[in-house]
């Protein structure tokens, strides 16, 4: 988005001041812990909160993480002779079922569960699939592409040359005709499908049909849509032909924040391996690891109904917006097919503007650059997601009301402090985790 490339310097400099004012280390300390219980009140339960890049995780997933076996080291292979350190032959098991769980939950021949975040499993995909020099087809980010996928993220670390995969102006469409062309001069290596701002399905099968004559491979970055990918409510990647995937474990798949990758083929399973180890990952965190397989067990229990509201709900998200006067787009072909939608931040100048202004009313999202933004360093859209406010038990009415919330702040003005105090009765009706062994499907 467009933000700076440093830290705020004054806020490094207003935690100074903080910790020279502390009488003690201890002291020190419950400063930390002041900063987590304050935005746990706030964050946590006074705010409708439609960033979609994330989920909250069921009571037993966030116990996981703080368990022993976080304090573990590692390194390497699954199995007693590819292992760094002795002593490991529980966590073998858990890493195991981890394994399992994931090619079960995704439907797929093989899974890694070694990646320390989405991005990370990013890095790790260009570095299996590409060597330094090649090319490389990605979306640009002004069409809902991510700089994970671009030259200032993983594929310019790994040398890559990156192109523009073409669409069509105003629609969600790649141009296939114009993909052809380019790929055919360009032959690249890999195709880079990630996109940030996700509402529709990518031609997956036409693309790699287009690239297999001279081996290239198809890369589907499903982070935004693996939760949806598993339950079953969004296209099938690896089905339709992509060759690897990879996600993170904490947008829709609503489990701890991390990475998966996925792939059927076994002659990948080499180079993928060794991507992840030794080249990028060291310790790969097991309470993480244990907490991820617990949230592929939630998936499979809860997936398939979690997901199909999760997407009603960004559906329904959209229409009351709709007509209550806040442009939602793609109005034409329904909204979406994810847990996002994009909103017109007008009146306001900018994105980052009226998010500010939602802020203030505790409805926090994110601003995000649309096909039409003629500078794409000041996005006038608004990237909504559904998952939490579905995960903490809301439906189709609840997402009126929302609209009506969001409207009172960007199109009548409204004080959002007035906004702010509606917005915490409302989340006091909605503080339990859904969709999970504890509490089952919402009433
Ligand atoms: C969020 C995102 C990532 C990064 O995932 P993290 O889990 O946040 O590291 C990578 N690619 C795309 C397309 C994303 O939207």
């Amino acid at each position: 988005m467009g933000c700076t490339i440093m830290h705020d310097i004054q806020c490094l400099q207003r935690a100074n001041a903080l910790l020279a004012q502390a009488h003690s280390h201890a002291a020190m300390a419950d400063l930390v812990r002041a900063a987590v219980a304050r935005n746990d009140q706030w964050r946590g339960q006074q705010c409708i909160n439609l960033v979609a890049a994330e989920s909250p995780t069921s009571p037993s997933v966030r116990a996981l993480l703080s368990s022993e076996v976080g304090t573990r080291a590692s390194g390497g292979h699954i199995g007693r002779d590819n292992r760094f350190f002795s002593g490991m032959k529980n966590i073998d098991e858990l890493e195991s079922l981890c394994v399992e769980l994931l090619k079960t939950t995704l439907r797929v021949r093989h899974a890694d569960h070694r990646l320390l975040g989405g991005m990370a499993a990013v890095l790790a995909a260009y570095t299996a699939l590409a060597r330094p020099g090649d090319n490389v087809m990605t979306v640009p980010v002004i069409r809902g592409g991510d700089t994970s996928n671009r030259t200032n993220g993983p594929p310019g670390v790994r040398g890559l040359k990156v192109w523009d995969i073409p669409f069509v102006h105003k629609t969600a469409d790649i141009d296939l005709n114009r993909f052809s062309e380019v790929a055919q001069a360009l032959k690249p290596a890999v195709i880079g499908l990630g996109m940030t701002l996700t509402l529709f399905p990518l031609p997956v099968a036409d693309i790699k049909g287009i690239v297999s004559p001279w081996g290239g491979k198809v890369y589907f970055d499903a982070a935004h849509q693996l939760g949806l990918i598993s339950a079953g409510l969004f296209q099938d990647p690896l089905a339709e032909g992509a060759d690897l995937m990879t996600g993170s474990s904490g947008k829709t798949f609503s489990g701890p924040q991390g990475g998966v990758m996925v792939w059927n083929d076994d002659a990948l399973t080499a180079p993928v391996h060794e991507a992840i180890f030794p080249t990028l990952t060291g310790s790969h965190q097991i309470n993480r690891v244990a907490a991820l397989a617990v949230a592929a067990t939630e998936m499979l229990a809860y997936g398939p109904a979690y997901m199909k509201q999760v997407v009603s709900n960004a559906q329904a998200l959209a229409r009351h917006l709709d007509l209550r006067g806040v442009t939602a787009f793609y109005r034409d072909q329904g909204y979406t097919r994810t847990h996002q939608i994009v909103i017109d931040s007008k009146p306001f100048a900018s994105g980052r503007e009226a998010v500010q202004r939602l802020e203030a009313a505790n409805i926090i999202a994110n601003e995000m650059p649309l096909p039409w933004d003629a500078n794409p360093y000041k996005e006038t859209g608004i990237r909504l997601g559904t998952v939490e406010v579905t995960r903490l038990g809301m439906k189709e009415r609840e997402m009126a009301w929302i609209a009506e919330q969001i409207a009172k702040v960007l199109l009548h003005r409204e004080d959002p402090m007035a906004v702010a105090n509606g917005v915490i009765d409302f989340m006091k009706n909605h503080r339990t985790v859904y969709f999970c062994h504890e509490n089952g499907l919402p009433r």
